[in-house]
């Protein structure tokens, strides 16, 4: 290899590389001593790949399997900052080459599972949090798919919020003030029904505060959601895309199902009338807000079971992207696992009999910790640093696993 310091390039390149000839000799591309970092012809051909795809998909074009595995959500219905943004042409049917309902649950379900672990891990981490924001005109499925991701979380450290119209309150101080009070503390998920950006889109299409008022808000917003980033919170946001046609046959539902009547509103079918101006209010916050930091993602939503998939997937990504640590135990676990095993000998003797090495269960419903296993001895010691039992005392053990039961919904609504 040539190095580098002790020929003028121009020189270098003409007698010893004659440009592209040089580059298809030495077969992987070394020009001047300098290697090609690896794989960035690999990364900038999949990064193309994705553009073509983000294209086919704002062009309303269906994909095949093949985007399933290859392409991160987070970066298939991201919007790219900066970019353009038509959303009359992104077809609210697309489901990225998923044909079938009943694969695509499977595959949620393992997603589900996915999204608890990580919520867990999250959870007990305490450093990072995670602000989801539902924006959508109505019956685009908000409320069902807080119901999905919200149930798939442990409701301890997660948080559903709605923002409805203002109180007196609220609008007395800036629009900004009622959302602070509501985002994540560390280690927490919350998820916003509606949000910050009903100030400039209601608010736009309605004339509720004049333009130059609603203009200025692209900016703050920015900057707030910056601020909550640099604190240690991810923001995702989510335009949950439907066609009118799906509204309506979605409204009728709700006439037909007298359990639903109590969803219908007056507003559902004025602010209708107003769907041209919502869409074009909506691209232009998406195109202005869609930040590095807090990226807007648009979800082709006619189908619920697509629009389930797509979001899990995307907050399951990002919270994979996050790293999270659980946090170094506060006891010394040799110790603890010598006591552990102290608590079964006295026990079992009681019992007697011998347990047996490696054993998970008792036989009456109480489990042990699995040999061999790391990350179940690890949960276990951690539950058992509160099961612990005095000099003398007998324990039960009680299961110590994460959660795994779907959980309820927990949502606050403003008063
Ligand atoms: P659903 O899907 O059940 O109808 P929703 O989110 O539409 O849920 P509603 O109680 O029907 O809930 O409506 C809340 C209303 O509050 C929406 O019309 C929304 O535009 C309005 N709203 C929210 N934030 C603001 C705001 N900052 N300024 C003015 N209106 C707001
Ligand atoms: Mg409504």
């Amino acid at each position: 290899m040539i190095s580098k310091p002790t020929m003028k390039y121009q020189k270098l390149r003409l007698i010893k590389f004659g440009g592209e000839a040089g580059r298809k000799e030495n077969g992987f591309g070394i020009i001047a001593g300098h290697k090609k970092k690896k794989g960035t012809e690999e990364v900038a051909r999949l990064d193309q790949k994705l553009r073509d795809l983000q294209h086919r998909l704002r062009a309303g074009e269906e994909t095949g399997a093949r985007v399933r595995r290859k392409y991160k959500y987070s970066k298939l219905f991201r919007v790219e900052p900066g970019s353009k943004l038509n959303l009359r042409k992104i077809n609210p049917e697309f489901t990225a080459g998923h044909k079938k309902k009943k694969a695509a649950l499977k595959e949620l379900e393992q997603l589900d599972q996915r999204l608890r672990a990580l919520q867990f891990r999250l959870y007990a981490e305490g450093q990072q949090s995670l602000l989801i924001c539902l924006q959508a005109l109505d019956a685009a499925g908000k409320d069902g798919t807080i119901i999905h991701v919200s149930g798939a979380m442990n409701p301890q450290g997660t948080r559903v919020h709605s923002f409805k119209v203002p109180t007196r309150e609220e609008t007395a101080h800036d629009f900004l003030w009622r959302i602070g009070q509501r985002v994540p503390a560390r280690g927490e998920v919350v998820i916003f029904n509606r949000s910050h950006y009903e100030d400039v889109l209601v608010v736009r299409v309605r004339g509720i505060v004049p333009k130059k008022v609603w203009k200025q808000r692209y900016q703050m917003i920015n900057e707030f959601e910056k601020k909550l980033v640099a604190n240690g919170t991810h923001v995702l946001k989510f335009f949950l895309h439907i066609s009118p046609e799906e509204q309506l046959r979605r409204f009728k539902k709700r006439l037909d199902d007298p359990a639903r009547h109590w969803k219908i509103s007056e507003s559902d079918y004025t602010e209708r009338e107003f769907w041209d101006d919502y869409i074009e209010a909506y691209k232009e916050a998406v195109i202005r807000t869609s930040t590095k930091h807090a990226p807007w993602h648009v979800i082709p939503s006619n189908n619920k079971w697509f629009r389930n998939l797509a979001v899990t997937r995307i907050v399951v990504e990002t919270l994979e992207a996050m790293n999270m640590n659980f946090p170094k135990p506060t006891v010394n676990i040799k110790n603890i696992r010598r006591k552990y095993h102290q608590v079964v000998a006295v026990d079992e003797k009681k019992k007697g009999r011998q347990p047996v090495a490696g054993e998970t269960e008792n036989g009456d419903g109480r489990q042990l910790v699995k040999a061999g296993k790391p990350q179940d001895a690890m949960v276990g010691a951690i539950a058992l640093t509160e099961a612990i039992p005095a000099n003398g005392e007998e324990t039960i053990l009680s299961q110590p696993l994460p959660p795994t039961a779907s959980m309820p919904q927990r949502i606050a609504n403003t008063a």
